[in-house]
């Protein structure tokens, strides 16, 4: 409970964080003017700005594109690119029906130019293109400390890359689609998965019903009790319950039941046709031999003797619960067989291999049998770390639709270079 809660926090805290970052950017459409720049931390003066504005307008203008330029000392610990995802949508660059926008992001502390573009833009202005114009025109002013000229030339690149291109309001409308039926398909794959687990579950169940019927109706064309018996013992396991829960419970308590009507059911005698009648656990030891005895003493066979009135035919029935430690003696054949232990005498390393030893006794003969084994030298297991790979997802468009930004959503492309 403490540990959610504190998770909860963390995540709530993460989510402000992150939230509040992008927030805190104002948004240049709200100054009144028309401008394009957010400049917050005056890396820029106000000509510069003003020279910035100017490009972004004309491209306005001429070839509809909006291009919008965030210079800011820091992001905190956030990733430049999730950031300009996050900041395009909350901004909404580009006419929402062309997705046409292109945010222009710049970290002074985390040295990192950024672009994102909206599904539109990415048309034009491919991700290469994007990195390739941050290098040629951007980067090495940035290097040499002069931020405002590398800014202004890199408008100006875009300016040109963007200069009589038009975007295919179609291909930019199929791109969109082509994410939504993606999402789409994703959740109907999720629904399906849930559909086949119910069926799976269900056809579970109804294997172990079936297979209980079989058994019921093959007890139905056995005459004698004892096959009726051994027919349905199986089923009256508890690992059926833990098989097939719930509904094998009733199974399981079925099956118990049946096996004890089979086991008293009232039996004739194939010799003389007479009565016979089943003797109690006292009585029934002086017809059994003292091997049988042993077996029925560790509980690996349960038997049952009939007898007639006159003790002139006697029927011996043998009930072996279906798991024992105790398995068939080699020598006296009972099923009075066990392991005494299982040891190791010689440990294994990892240059030399080691030995086992292993005793069997019979509680019925004594006979023992020791036996040595071999036990494989050890491995040093090479551990491979599956790397487990972020799903890539992009953002929806944010329908804040700030001050006069067409709306337009990212389409996750565009790219970004260091300094
Ligand atoms: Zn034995």
């Amino acid at each position: 409970m403490k540990f959610s809660t504190l998770f909860l926090f963390l995540l709530l805290t993460v989510f402000a964080v992150g939230q509040s970052y992008v927030n805190d950017v104002p948004n240049p459409k709200n100054s009144g003017t028309n401008g394009y720049v957010s400049n917050p931390d005056g890396i820029l003066s106000t000509d510069e700005v003003g020279i910035i504005d100017n490009i972004c307008a004309q491209i306005e203008q001429n070839d509809s594109f909006q291009v919008a330029f965030a210079v800011l000392n820091s992001i905190g610990t956030e990733v430049p690119k999730d950031f300009a995802g996050k900041l395009f949508n909350h901004w909404g660059i580009g006419h929402a029906e062309r997705d046409d926008g292109l945010l222009v992001l710049f970290v002074m502390d985390q040295r990192r130019i950024e672009f994102e573009t909206g599904y539109g833009t990415e048309q034009v202005l491919t991700d290469y293109q994007c990195v390739q114009l941050q290098q040629d025109y951007m980067i090495p002013h940035f290097k040499n400390g002069d931020y405002s000229t590398g800014l202004v030339e890199g408008a100006k690149a875009i300016q040109q890359a963007l200069n009589g291109k038009v975007v295919d309001r179609q291909m930019t409308q199929s791109l969109e689609e082509e994410q939504i039926s993606y999402e789409q398909e994703l959740l109907f794959e999720q629904q399906n998965r849930k559909r086949n687990l119910i069926i799976g579950v269900t056809a579970w169940h109804a294997i172990g019903l079936v297979l209980f019927l079989i058994a019921l109706l093959i007890v139905r064309f056995r005459q004698d009790p004892y096959d009726k018996y051994n027919t349905i013992k199986y089923f009256g396991v508890w690992i059926w319950a833990v098989l097939f829960p719930i509904t094998h419970i009733f199974v399981v308590i079925f099956a118990k039941k049946l096996k004890q009507r089979y086991r008293d059911m009232i039996r004739f005698s194939s010799k003389t046709d007479e009565i016979m009648r089943k003797l109690g656990e006292q009585d029934e030891d002086e017809y059994l031999s003292r091997g049988q005895v042993t077996e029925e003493l560790v509980k690996s066979v349960d038997y049952d003797v009939w007898i007639t009135d006159k003790s002139d035919d006697v029927l011996v029935l043998a009930y072996r619960p279906l798991f024992s430690k105790y398995s068939t003696c080699p020598k006296c054949h009972f099923k009075t067989y066990f392991k005494v232990y299982d040891r190791q005498v010689i440990a294994p390393s990892y240059s030399s291999s080691g030995q086992g030893e292993r005793k069997h006794e019979c509680a019925h003969c004594k006979h023992v049998n020791v036996k040595t084994y071999h036990i494989p030298r050890l491995r040093r297991s090479s551990r491979t770390s599956s790397g487990g790979s972020w799903s890539g997802s992009s953002s929806s468009g944010g329908s804040f639709g700030g001050g006069s930004f067409g709306g337009g959503s990212s389409g996750g492309g565009g790219g970004g270079s260091s300094w």
